[in-house]
């Protein structure tokens, strides 16, 4: 007979990707016991599923968001042979990304993660809530061992599909709120290619040589636009390029489909780019994902919701706890196409509200990164991975800060989270950013 475990935490993190990542540090750094659960055998998420993929967003108006996400950039650099840069994104109305070593990367993770004391559960699932009242009293999980019961004091789900959030009572809307989710894509790296003559031509999606794979039948008609772009390393390009339309994320069975297809589609592509594309004769394929990426399911309701009229308008927010300016990032809604058109103004940015992660009534919960409570126009926007850091980290910081004043979610003091995240290393929040 398996044992019945129970652990007492602080604060429960669940969910490893980037969000949970940023969570976990910053919710241990303020002293407290913090467990991270993740369901497979990396932190990263999506990161973690598309490795290589760079961190968007992270310069908004040319100025990093700073933060865990700064830390974490700047020991890559500062690495020998260094792990990272910044540099231009090819794409229109995108700022600066971070582009890395992707090994490196998750090992100076796992490494800030030890230092802050996180306890780190991979391969566990976690389970169902168990409720007293308002609150969650306590957190089941599995792992190879068996069930695990988590008795917390705060949770911070950081899932992006939100199951424990919603068995809590959280109300939530499904992708566009009539059940159109974006297209999860399998990516893949392209190994020897001579970026010289792969990027020769202004065509950030290789259109020319699509239309021709596209009408002799070589490529799926969704890969209209290829997106390629350099890897990290010289010779290697990144292949973000195979979106799968109408799948259900919150569906395993659905996202296994995808994945296979994925596989399938993503071979055809190397195949065309081998005997198509010049520079790419001499390359061959790595690093396929394990699964599909997942971009949107379940966006909880919360106290506040942030829109896409609030970001046109720039708007910064008393509450503002992280910056922003990426475009609105729409990959293959329902019949839709992949669009990036610009979110605000050039030169001006908007902040995320710390309110958009506290649910209304369960009083020791919140949840950040792509759970966000967003319209579809903003969440486009708000959903890249160094947002999604700087979201933890402001969800993991107000966690702490309630637990610690014995206050409800709800009624944590904004100013006092904002205060912290500022002498924390995040820039232009609160309700006055500097320019
Ligand atoms: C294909 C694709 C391309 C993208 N391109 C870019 C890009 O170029 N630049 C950029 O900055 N952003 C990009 N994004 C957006 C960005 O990657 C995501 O919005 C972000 O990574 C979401 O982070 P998250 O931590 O909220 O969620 P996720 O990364 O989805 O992480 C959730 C984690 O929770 C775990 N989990 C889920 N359920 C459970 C459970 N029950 N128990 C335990 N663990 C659980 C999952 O295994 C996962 O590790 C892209 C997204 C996708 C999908």
């Amino acid at each position: 007979m398996v044992d019945h475990r129970v652990q007492t935490v602080d604060v429960l993190v669940v969910g490893g990707g980037t969000a949970g990542f940023g969570a976990a540090i910053a919710a241990a750094r303020q002293g407290l016991r913090v467990s991270l659960i993740e369901a497979t055998s990396k932190v990263g998420g999506v990161m973690a599923f598309c490795p290589g993929m760079p961190w968007g967003g992270g310069y908004p108006v040319g100025r990093s968001i700073g933060g865990i996400f700064a830390e974490l950039t700047e020991t890559l650099m500062g690495m020998t042979p260094p792990a990272a840069t910044v540099r231009p994104s090819t794409l229109e109305n995108f700022g600066a990304e971070v582009i890395y070593d992707h090994e490196s990367a998750t090992y100076v993770m796992f490494e800030m993660l030890e230092s802050a004391r996180v306890d780190v559960h991979l391969n566990t699932l976690i389970g169902e809530p168990e409720m007293e009242g308002r609150r969650i009293r306590s957190v089941r999980a599995y792992d190879r061992r068996g069930p695990l019961t988590f008795q917390v004091g705060m949770v911070i789900d950081c899932s992006g599909d939100g199951n424990l959030s919603a068995q809590a009572g959280v109300p939530y809307t499904v992708g566009n709120g009539s059940g159109d989710m974006m297209g999860v894509t399998l990516s893949f790296m392209m190994v020897g290619a001579d970026w010289t003559r792969v990027f020769a031509d202004d065509d950030p999606y290789f259109e020319r040589y699509a239309a021709v794979g596209v009408s002799n039948g070589q490529l799926h008609p969704d890969l209209a636009k290829l997106y390629l772009m350099r890897g990290f390393h010289d010779g290697n390009v990144f292949c973000n390029t195979v979106h799968i339309r109408g799948i259900d994320g919150t569906d395993p069975d659905a996202v296994s489909r995808a994945t296979q297809e994925g596989r399938r589609r993503c071979r055809q592509v190397a195949r065309f780019l081998i005997d198509n594309v010049p520079g790419f004769e001499n390359a061959r394929m790595i690093d396929l994902g394990p699964t599909v990426g997942v971009r949107e399911t379940r966006r909880l309701e919360a106290m506040f919701r942030i829109t896409g009229d609030a970001i046109a308008r720039a708007t910064q927010f008393d509450d503002g706890i992280v910056a922003c300016d990426n475009p609105i990032d729409d990959v293959m809604r329902g019949d839709g196409a992949m669009t990036h058109d610009a979110a605000v103004d050039k030169g001006s940015y908007y902040t995320i509200p710390l309110r958009t992660l506290i649910p209304k009534t369960v009083e020791n919960l919140l949840f950040a990164g792509r759970l966000i409570c967003a319209d579809s126009i903003a969440f486009a926007s708000v959903r890249g991975m160094p947002q999604c850091m700087a979201m933890g980290q402001a969800a993991g910081t107000a966690a702490a800060l309630a637990l610690k004043n014995q206050r409800p979610i709800q009624q944590v003091d904004a100013n006092q989270v904002i205060a912290t995240l500022v002498a924390n290393g995040l820039n232009r929040i609160g309700p006055s950013p500097r320019p």
